[in-house]
């Protein structure tokens, strides 16, 4: 029986997903991009509208618009894409995760059908940086601080055998006495926010803190809420953030990776 078991293992192929195909990509968020090209002030308005959290907005000024896209508040809907006429897409290359909450934030120009300051992709000399950083232990502490469970769903990915999260050295802990990082999901409702204080505090220096998802970069479809305190960054510090609704397993690992990436002083 287990000489079967083994026998049958080896012949069949690993179902682990190797790191340069998790590496920027969010096949499944639903997250928009947009193609400036076919961008016009009709569309730009549209999905200005429809957008339920006001991650798209349209401002308009001296018969110049800008359209802004914010990934900390998208919950990934789709409804934009659905009235965008080509020009707002799903994205297929993700390098907004991991990084501050200034970063999370694109401008078009709808006069000028360009993005204003365009962020670069990794270059290839940092994706081998990264690479590098695979096999350096991190301990990470988990936190609920309010959130529906859809980001906990995601992270629990993280450890089965395609993601396989221990593999680069990432480790979960159950103590923040044992964490280099707390990795913080839900928008921190009043309940949760003295244990969240008190779980940083208890996590020690140096700490590094990551919001997760909608809802723990901007409160999502909860800001506004009279049961809730705010985003993450509304109670304790935040290094960087993972945006999503909730964050598929690809861009948690890159969202981590990038962290690490920066913390080693490359920004
Ligand atoms: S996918 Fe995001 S940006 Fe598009 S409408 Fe929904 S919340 Fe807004
Ligand atoms: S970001 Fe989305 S999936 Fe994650 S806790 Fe908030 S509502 Fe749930």
């Amino acid at each position: 029986m287990i000489l079967d078991i083994l026998e049958r293992s080896l012949r069949e192929r690993s179902p682990l997903i190797p790191v340069e195909a998790l590496w920027n990509t969010c096949e499944g968020s639903r997250l928009p991009d947009v193609d400036p090209a076919l961008l016009t002030p009709a569309i730009a308005r549209r999905v200005s509208e429809i957008c339920p959290t006001a991650a798209f907005t349209a401002r308009e000024e001296s018969n110049r618009m800008e359209l802004k896209l914010s990934y900390g508040e998208c919950i990934g809907c789709a409804r934009c894409i659905d009235v965008g006429q080509g020009a707002i897409v799903a994205a297929k290359a993700f390098p907004w995760t991991g990084v501050s909450k200034q970063r999370l934030v694109r401008r078009w120009s709808v006069n000028d059908r360009a993005e204003v300051q365009v962020i670069s992709p990794e270059s290839e000399e940092a994706r081998k940086e990264i690479c590098a950083l695979l096999g350096r232990a991190l301990n990470i502490r988990q936190l609920d601080s309010g959130s529906c469970n859809g980001c906990e769903a995601e992270i629990t990915a993280l450890t089965n055998p395609h993601y396989d999260l221990e593999r680069f050295g990432i480790h979960f802990v159950a103590s923040p006495k044992h964490a280099d990082m707390l990795l913080v999901t839900g928008p921190v409702t009043r309940n949760m926010a003295e244990a969240v204080k008190l779980t940083y505090e208890a996590v020690p220096a140096p700490k590094l803190v990551v919001a997760v998802g909608a809802c723990g970069c901007s409160g999502g479809v909860f800001a506004g809420s009279h049961a809730v305190v705010g985003p993450v960054d509304a109670v304790i510090p935040v290094d960087a953030y993972i945006p999503g609704c909730p964050p598929t397993p690809a861009m948690l690992v890159s969202g981590i990776l990038q962290v690490l990436h920066q913390r080693n002083g490359n920004r």
